[in-house]
């Protein structure tokens, strides 16, 4: 039998969902009125240039992530793969063109929002993907507007100078096409200023994270998704730092009274991957429930960028969009993953192995073979999907980890 689920919620969730919700009305404000213009950006693309010249910027996956856990996702899929798009391909591209072509958003319910504001440009960066860019592609030919991107490399190890001075230079030659959109020009003095926002953001998103290194964790992965949209779609701006300020202070304060985001915290796991949209509350519990609090995860961490610099912006933030794990080579990853265990105390280790994105999957190489035998820490893998729920099994997901868990408790 299977405890009592006990999850403490957290109440700054309010005031994040609060800024969520002004920056999507914001957004749907400027795209009837045309009063901004509006830039498209990829997750980890270079918000910070389109913020500078005085874009409002939309993120496309916050979006398709939002279709993934309102489970929209998975029955809009088909749709995208009727005008050609593979459902093996990313399933946020799927599920968003897929909505985009039925004429439904998950705006609508919470903020009354009818459809996505239009793009007035879209801005790409490959280090994640290739998928982004065709994702792009398609809104740029609908929107009729001009798509611009960032060729990043992949499978970095160590990321030097030459690196980053290739990125840095492609981020300049990005200028001069936006300011043809903006109709004004480049301001490097607002520039410094918003990377300077961006890099407090991502200090305070850090702090946010690292006070899941308490035992107990004062909040959990499965919060971390739904707390870090100012992460995303806010650096660069002040509201982001504020509404953050206020997160941390809770977290702080449970740390101080010892206050656990899972009551009775036995074990502490580490996510690897994606998140399941459709899944993060069922996943919650069933951790929960077995007193396992999955606190930390390279997902979350993914919007952590510490060498922006204000006083050398674009080589900074060349170097900061190169660095990120998703960028690097297999032996990057693992050293990484490996702090991580150390600075989180973990016990186990989950990999969610997401049928649709290979570039967020680090199951299907031999990583979790090699990090288990370096460093003893055992490892269970989910087969599952970000969005598209026909790619997983629920009973067979429950009954692995049960499985994972006792496993862990016979090692204590
Ligand atoms: S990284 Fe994965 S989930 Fe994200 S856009 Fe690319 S393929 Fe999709």
């Amino acid at each position: 039998m299977t405890e009592k689920v006990v999850r403490k919620k957290i109440a700054a969730a309010r005031d994040i969902g609060q800024f969520m919700a002004d920056y999507y009305l914001e957004l749907d404000q400027a795209s009837k009125t045309g009063e901004h213009k509006i830039a498209w950006c990829t997750s980890v693309g270079p918000a910070e240039i389109l913020r500078a010249m005085g874009f409002l910027v939309y993120f496309p996956e916050t979006h398709s992530a939002m279709l993934g856990s309102t489970r929209m996702a998975t029955d809009l899929i088909r749709h995208a793969n009727a005008l050609g798009y593979s459902p093996e391909i990313c399933s946020y591209l799927t599920a968003d063109i897929g909505a985009y072509v039925q004429g439904v958003t998950p705006l609508t319910k919470p903020f009354g929002i009818e459809r996505v504001p239009r793009a007035d440009v879209l801005m790409y960066n490959t280090n994640q993907c290739r998928d982004v860019q065709d994702w792009f592609a398609w809104y740029a030919r609908e929107f009729d507007a001009p798509l611009l991107g960032v060729h990043t490399h992949r499978g970095v190890g160590e990321v030097t100078d030459d690196h980053v001075l290739s990125i840095a230079r492609q981020m300049e030659e990005l200028v001069e096409p936006l300011e043809q959109v903006a109709g004004r020009p480049f301001d490097m003095d607002e520039f410094k200023e918003v990377v300077a926002l961006s890099r407090a953001c991502s200090d305070i998103w850090k702090e946010v994270l690292d006070t899941a290194a308490a035992a107990p964790s004062p909040v959990t992965f499965f919060d971390g998704t739904t707390l870090m949209g100012p992460a995303v779609v806010g650096r660069g701006t002040q509201e982001a730092l504020d509404v953050f300020e206020v997160l941390l202070a809770e977290l702080k304060e449970r740390v101080e009274n010892h206050e656990g985001a899972v009551a009775g915290e036995r074990f502490r796991i580490y996510w690897e991957g994606m998140p399941v949209w459709g899944r993060l509350r069922a996943h919650s519990e069933l951790f929960a429930s077995r007193g396992a609090c999955v606190l930390a995860s390279t997902y979350c961490n993914s919007w952590i960028f510490s060498a922006l610099d204000p006083a050398d912006p674009f080589t900074s933030m060349a170097r900061a969009y190169t660095e990120l794990f998703i960028v690097r080579s297999d032996e990057a990853k693992e050293a990484y993953i490996e702090r991580m265990l150390d600075f989180f105390q973990i016990d186990g280790i989950i990999y969610h192995n997401a049928r649709t994105c290979p570039n967020n999957s680090n199951s299907r190489y031999g990583m979790p073979q090699r990090l288990t035998e370096k460093t003893g820490v055992p490892s269970l893998i989910i087969d599952g999907d970000l969005n598209d729920l026909r790619c997983l099994s629920d009973e067979q997901t429950q009954t692995n980890v049960e499985a994972f868990m006792e496993q862990l408790e016979e090692n204590r």
